[in-house]
């Protein structure tokens, strides 16, 4: 950990909130746009049917991947760099731009997202280093399907545990590290993980709803003049739909699934709600295998951006303002 640079306190915890465009569907089913921006708040309130919501920022329909990037994502690889560790999550009900936003169009300059924008930042900030300074960055890519941990890059690997250190910080045990040391390496691992997850499965839109995707960064590196040594984690998690499944009509896995989201989605709402809270005696990391992952990435010494995301539709707006109310506990 890096001294020279106070805790973050309070405001470890970022909230931002993406609105999407109305989409051909909803236009076509005659859904109106529901949403209100109110001029003059400095992009960070939304009216929603009356209610008043606040964020640390907030993204109109047509702010570009650039943007989000910069204002919500940017300054948390100086800090990995520093060597503290970081979240980004995407929340959000299915279709409502969480892909879009964490990933985007890989390789399209304008329309990449927030993961390939921090892969190229990272590297051109250790380009840029002047000092002596010896790196090593290594990556994994899993999905949590149904409280399974499941490597994306190694398919042999369908569920793994979670294990604490010596220093009882958790961990993936056995899960695919690679070193990589360019960010077309990095794209190439995504890549190899996507493929892998399409193969493991028959309707991947339907089975990317369902499980929470965690793109993990570990930076570490040595000074060579002084041995001072730095390690910043990052994770990057794209989360399962956070729509309520309706009782009626679900059955089997589908509810069986469902059941799972929900409790690893307020597993999440959770914690992060007792560390905006201050909570320090008791935040219950233990009650997901998501959480328990993350529990040195959030709070803490951590720095937590989350994403909420959301459709503009009338359609939509009952998910929509649980999903500003997810946001809202956060803060
Ligand atoms: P999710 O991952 O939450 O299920 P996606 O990111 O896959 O949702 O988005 C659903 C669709 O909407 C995709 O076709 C995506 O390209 C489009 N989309 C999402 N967000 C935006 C946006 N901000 N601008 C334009 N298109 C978007
Ligand atoms: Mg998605």
């Amino acid at each position: 950990m890096s001294a020279e640079r106070e805790a973050p306190g309070e405001d470890s915890i970022r909230v931002v909130c993406r609105f999407r465009p109305l989409n051909d569907a909803e236009e076509r089913a005659g859904s109106k746009f529901v949403v209100k921006f109110p001029p003059g708040t400095d992009d960070q309130c939304i009216n929603l049917g009356g209610k008043v919501y606040m964020f640390d920022k907030v993204f109109k329909p047509n702010a570009s991947q650039e943007k989000v990037y910069n204002e919500a994502a940017k300054s948390i690889v100086k800090d990995v760099l520093m060597g503290y560790n970081g979240t980004i999550f995407a929340y959000g009900q299915t279709s409502s731009g969480k892909t879009h936003t964490m990933e985007g169009v890989m390789g399209d300059p304008h329309l990449q997202g927030i993961i390939p924008r921090i892969v190229n930042d990272i590297f051109n900030h250790i380009y840029a280093m002047e000092e002596n300074l010896e790196f090593h960055i290594k990556v994994s890519y899993f999905e949590i399907y149904m409280d399974k941990i499941r490597d994306l890059l190694d398919v042999s690997k369908v569920n793994l545990s979670v294990h604490e250190d010596k220093n009882r910080i958790p961990y993936v045990k056995g899960v695919t590290e690679r070193f990589v040391t360019s960010p077309e390496e990095v794209f190439e691992v995504i890549e190899e993980g996507k493929a892998n997850r399409h193969i493991a499965v028959t309707n991947m839109n339907e089975h990317s709803s369902r499980s929470h995707s965690v793109f993990l960064i570990n930076v570490k590196q040595e000074n060579l003049e002084n041995q001072k040594k730095l390690s910043g984690k990052l994770y990057l998690v794209d989360l399962a739909g956070s729509e309520k499944v309706s009782k009626t009509g679900a059955e089997g896995t589908v509810l069986d699934e469902a059941k799972n989201i929900n409790k690893s989605l307020s597993a999440l709402g959770n914690v992060i709600s007792a560390l905006a809270d201050g909570n320090k005696s008791h935040i219950p990391y233990r009650d997901s295998k998501l959480t328990r992952i993350l529990q040195e990435s959030l709070g803490g010494n951590a720095r937590t951006t989350i994403v909420t995301c959301c459709s503009p539709a009338s359609f939509n707006e009952a998910e929509t303002k649980t999903t500003l109310d997810f946001g809202r506990r956060a803060k």
